[in-house]
Protein backbone atom coordinates (compact mmCIF):
# COMPACT_ATOMS: atom_id res chain seq x y z
CA UNK A 1 0.00 0.00 0.00
CA UNK A 2 1.33 3.68 -0.52
CA UNK A 3 1.36 6.19 1.90
CA UNK A 4 -1.75 7.94 1.08
CA UNK A 5 -3.91 4.29 1.32
CA UNK A 6 -2.10 3.90 4.84
CA UNK A 7 -3.26 6.71 6.14
CA UNK A 8 -6.70 6.51 4.94
CA UNK A 9 -6.64 3.24 6.34
CA UNK A 10 -5.30 4.05 10.04
CA UNK A 11 -8.31 6.72 10.14
CA UNK A 12 -11.36 4.33 8.83
CA UNK A 13 -10.03 1.71 11.16
CA UNK A 14 -10.18 4.41 14.14
CA UNK A 15 -14.00 5.40 13.49
CA UNK A 16 -15.02 1.81 13.04
CA UNK A 17 -17.66 0.94 16.12
CA UNK A 18 -18.33 5.09 15.61
CA UNK A 19 -20.83 6.85 14.18
CA UNK A 20 -18.69 8.70 12.59
CA UNK A 21 -17.89 9.01 9.03
CA UNK A 22 -15.24 10.98 6.88
CA UNK A 23 -15.44 12.52 4.43
CA UNK A 24 -12.25 13.20 2.49
CA UNK A 25 -10.72 16.42 1.78
CA UNK A 26 -9.37 16.05 -1.61
CA UNK A 27 -8.84 20.29 -2.49
CA UNK A 28 -6.00 21.23 -4.32
CA UNK A 29 -4.95 16.88 -5.00
CA UNK A 30 -4.43 15.92 -8.91
CA UNK A 31 -6.43 13.22 -9.73
CA UNK A 32 -3.62 10.84 -9.71
CA UNK A 33 -3.43 11.39 -5.93
CA UNK A 34 -7.15 10.79 -5.40
CA UNK A 35 -7.56 7.83 -7.33
CA UNK A 36 -5.70 6.41 -4.94
CA UNK A 37 -8.07 6.69 -2.24
CA UNK A 38 -10.58 5.41 -4.81
CA UNK A 39 -8.93 2.51 -5.45
CA UNK A 40 -8.68 2.11 -1.60
CA UNK A 41 -12.50 1.41 -1.67
CA UNK A 42 -12.98 4.97 -0.41
CA UNK A 43 -15.60 7.38 -2.27
CA UNK A 44 -16.73 9.88 -0.19
CA UNK A 45 -14.67 13.35 -1.09
CA UNK A 46 -15.17 17.10 -0.58
CA UNK A 47 -13.87 19.94 -1.76
CA UNK A 48 -14.39 23.73 -0.77
CA UNK A 49 -14.05 25.48 -4.56
CA UNK A 50 -16.94 25.39 -6.86
CA UNK A 51 -14.62 25.47 -9.94
CA UNK A 52 -12.66 22.13 -8.79
CA UNK A 53 -15.21 20.31 -7.30
CA UNK A 54 -17.28 20.79 -11.00
CA UNK A 55 -14.09 19.89 -12.15
CA UNK A 56 -13.13 16.76 -10.29
CA UNK A 57 -16.81 15.77 -10.54
CA UNK A 58 -16.61 15.52 -14.40
CA UNK A 59 -13.09 13.95 -14.71
CA UNK A 60 -13.96 11.17 -12.08
CA UNK A 61 -15.87 8.27 -11.70
CA UNK A 62 -19.77 9.28 -11.63
CA UNK A 63 -20.07 6.90 -8.13
CA UNK A 64 -18.11 9.43 -6.12
CA UNK A 65 -20.47 10.88 -3.40
CA UNK A 66 -19.16 14.80 -3.42
CA UNK A 67 -19.38 17.54 -0.92
CA UNK A 68 -18.97 21.09 -1.11
CA UNK A 69 -17.19 22.39 2.46
CA UNK A 70 -16.29 25.87 1.14
CA UNK A 71 -17.93 29.43 1.57
CA UNK A 72 -20.52 28.97 -0.88
CA UNK A 73 -21.52 32.18 -3.59
CA UNK A 74 -25.65 32.09 -4.50
CA UNK A 75 -24.62 32.96 -8.36
CA UNK A 76 -22.22 29.56 -8.33
CA UNK A 77 -25.32 27.63 -6.58
CA UNK A 78 -26.58 26.46 -10.01
CA UNK A 79 -23.21 24.74 -11.10
CA UNK A 80 -23.42 21.92 -8.41
CA UNK A 81 -27.11 21.26 -7.72
CA UNK A 82 -27.44 18.41 -10.17
CA UNK A 83 -24.91 16.02 -8.71
CA UNK A 84 -23.46 17.27 -4.69
CA UNK A 85 -24.44 14.52 -2.26
CA UNK A 86 -24.43 17.61 0.97
CA UNK A 87 -23.45 20.74 1.33
CA UNK A 88 -22.04 21.79 4.60
CA UNK A 89 -21.64 25.94 4.34
CA UNK A 90 -24.98 27.14 4.19
CA UNK A 91 -25.45 30.55 5.96
CA UNK A 92 -28.39 32.51 5.20
CA UNK A 93 -32.06 32.40 3.72
CA UNK A 94 -31.00 33.79 0.56
CA UNK A 95 -28.52 31.08 -0.09
CA UNK A 96 -30.86 28.73 0.80
CA UNK A 97 -33.55 29.89 -1.70
CA UNK A 98 -31.01 29.67 -4.35
CA UNK A 99 -30.44 26.17 -3.81
CA UNK A 100 -34.14 25.53 -3.16
CA UNK A 101 -34.35 26.84 -6.71
CA UNK A 102 -31.45 25.29 -8.62
CA UNK A 103 -32.41 21.64 -6.64
CA UNK A 104 -36.02 22.04 -8.16
CA UNK A 105 -34.62 22.27 -11.99
CA UNK A 106 -33.10 19.16 -11.25
CA UNK A 107 -35.80 17.46 -9.54
CA UNK A 108 -34.08 16.61 -6.78
CA UNK A 109 -34.13 17.54 -2.83
CA UNK A 110 -30.89 19.06 -1.94
CA UNK A 111 -29.09 18.02 1.82
CA UNK A 112 -28.28 20.78 3.30
CA UNK A 113 -25.86 21.36 6.54
CA UNK A 114 -26.09 25.27 8.37
CA UNK A 115 -22.69 26.25 8.99
CA UNK A 116 -21.91 27.82 12.87
CA UNK A 117 -19.86 30.46 13.75
CA UNK A 118 -18.00 28.49 16.74
CA UNK A 119 -14.34 29.53 16.18
CA UNK A 120 -13.08 32.62 18.02
CA UNK A 121 -10.93 34.21 14.72
CA UNK A 122 -12.91 36.71 12.49
CA UNK A 123 -11.59 34.71 9.61
CA UNK A 124 -14.30 32.07 10.45
CA UNK A 125 -17.67 32.09 8.19
CA UNK A 126 -20.96 30.68 9.91
CA UNK A 127 -23.75 31.89 12.06
CA UNK A 128 -24.40 33.35 14.80
CA UNK A 129 -27.35 31.33 17.14
CA UNK A 130 -29.43 34.38 16.40
CA UNK A 131 -28.73 34.33 12.82
CA UNK A 132 -29.31 30.68 13.41
CA UNK A 133 -32.89 30.96 14.58
CA UNK A 134 -33.84 33.62 12.29
CA UNK A 135 -33.37 31.34 9.51
CA UNK A 136 -35.54 28.55 11.22
CA UNK A 137 -38.03 31.17 12.10
CA UNK A 138 -38.14 32.75 8.41
CA UNK A 139 -41.91 32.69 6.35
CA UNK A 140 -40.17 31.61 3.73
CA UNK A 141 -38.01 28.71 5.48
CA UNK A 142 -41.46 26.21 5.42
CA UNK A 143 -41.45 26.72 1.98
CA UNK A 144 -38.55 25.45 0.50
CA UNK A 145 -39.29 22.03 -0.87
CA UNK A 146 -36.30 21.47 -2.56
CA UNK A 147 -33.94 21.63 0.87
CA UNK A 148 -33.22 19.32 3.45
CA UNK A 149 -31.76 20.45 6.42
CA UNK A 150 -30.14 17.48 8.03
CA UNK A 151 -27.68 19.08 10.82
CA UNK A 152 -25.11 21.82 11.32
CA UNK A 153 -21.32 22.32 10.55
CA UNK A 154 -18.68 24.36 12.55
CA UNK A 155 -14.86 24.51 12.53
CA UNK A 156 -12.87 25.20 15.75
CA UNK A 157 -10.61 27.57 16.28
CA UNK A 158 -7.21 27.28 14.84
CA UNK A 159 -4.57 26.51 18.07
CA UNK A 160 -3.48 24.18 19.83
CA UNK A 161 -5.51 24.65 22.73
CA UNK A 162 -7.36 21.54 22.81
CA UNK A 163 -9.10 22.42 25.87
CA UNK A 164 -10.99 25.16 23.73
CA UNK A 165 -11.38 23.22 20.97
CA UNK A 166 -13.05 20.58 22.84
CA UNK A 167 -15.32 23.59 24.64
CA UNK A 168 -16.04 25.18 20.96
CA UNK A 169 -17.20 21.47 19.72
CA UNK A 170 -19.16 20.44 22.81
CA UNK A 171 -20.74 24.00 22.61
CA UNK A 172 -22.17 23.00 18.49
CA UNK A 173 -22.84 19.46 20.16
CA UNK A 174 -25.04 21.19 22.73
CA UNK A 175 -26.75 24.00 19.99
CA UNK A 176 -27.23 20.98 17.88
CA UNK A 177 -29.18 18.99 20.54
CA UNK A 178 -31.41 21.90 21.19
CA UNK A 179 -32.18 22.83 17.78
CA UNK A 180 -33.44 19.10 16.98
CA UNK A 181 -35.42 19.67 20.27
CA UNK A 182 -36.93 22.61 19.08
CA UNK A 183 -37.15 22.67 15.27
CA UNK A 184 -36.77 19.09 14.00
CA UNK A 185 -38.10 16.76 16.86
CA UNK A 186 -40.27 15.13 13.91
CA UNK A 187 -37.28 14.87 11.42
CA UNK A 188 -35.43 11.64 11.67
CA UNK A 189 -32.61 13.31 9.22
CA UNK A 190 -31.83 16.10 10.72
CA UNK A 191 -28.84 14.22 12.52
CA UNK A 192 -25.54 15.01 11.05
CA UNK A 193 -22.53 17.05 13.23
CA UNK A 194 -20.11 17.80 10.74
CA UNK A 195 -17.36 19.06 12.67
CA UNK A 196 -13.54 17.87 13.05
CA UNK A 197 -10.30 18.17 10.58
CA UNK A 198 -7.04 16.50 10.17
CA UNK A 199 -5.78 18.26 13.63
CA UNK A 200 -8.59 17.77 15.99
CA UNK A 201 -11.10 15.22 14.29
CA UNK A 202 -10.55 12.64 17.86
CA UNK A 203 -11.79 15.74 19.65
CA UNK A 204 -14.67 16.47 17.62
CA UNK A 205 -15.41 12.38 17.97
CA UNK A 206 -15.36 12.66 21.79
CA UNK A 207 -17.79 15.66 21.40
CA UNK A 208 -20.26 14.05 19.52
CA UNK A 209 -19.25 14.82 15.08
CA UNK A 210 -21.28 12.53 12.93
CA UNK A 211 -19.05 13.91 9.91
CA UNK A 212 -14.97 14.82 10.25
CA UNK A 213 -13.17 16.41 7.26
CA UNK A 214 -9.83 14.90 6.58
CA UNK A 215 -7.49 16.06 4.21
CA UNK A 216 -3.68 16.59 4.83
CA UNK A 217 -3.84 13.91 7.64
CA UNK A 218 -4.41 11.44 4.50
CA UNK A 219 -2.67 13.51 1.86
CA UNK A 220 0.29 15.55 3.87
CA UNK A 221 0.42 18.98 3.56
CA UNK A 222 -1.51 21.06 0.63
CA UNK A 223 1.19 22.73 -1.33
CA UNK A 224 -1.26 26.24 -2.73
CA UNK A 225 1.38 27.14 -4.97
CA UNK A 226 0.50 24.33 -7.55
C1 LIG B 1 -9.48 22.09 4.02
C2 LIG B 1 -10.67 21.85 4.87
C3 LIG B 1 -10.74 20.74 5.72
C4 LIG B 1 -9.62 19.72 5.86
O1 LIG B 1 -8.51 20.29 6.47
P1 LIG B 1 -7.25 19.37 6.91
O2 LIG B 1 -6.65 20.14 8.03
O3 LIG B 1 -6.37 19.27 5.71
O4 LIG B 1 -7.79 18.07 7.34
C5 LIG B 1 -11.88 20.57 6.47
N1 LIG B 1 -12.91 21.43 6.39
C6 LIG B 1 -12.89 22.50 5.59
C7 LIG B 1 -14.07 23.40 5.55
C8 LIG B 1 -11.77 22.74 4.80
O5 LIG B 1 -11.75 23.83 4.01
Amino acid sequence: MGIIADNLHSIVTSLKNSITKLIVVTKTHDIESIMEVYSAGYKVFGENKVQELCDKYERMPKDIEWHMIGHLQRNKVKYITNFVSLIHTVDSIELLKEINKHAGKHNRIQNCLLQMYIAQEETKFGLTYDELTAILNDDSFATLKNIKIVGLMGMASNTSDKQQIMAEFKGLKQLFDKIKIQYFHDQDDFKELSMGMSGDYLLAMEAGSTMIRVGSAIFGNRNYQL
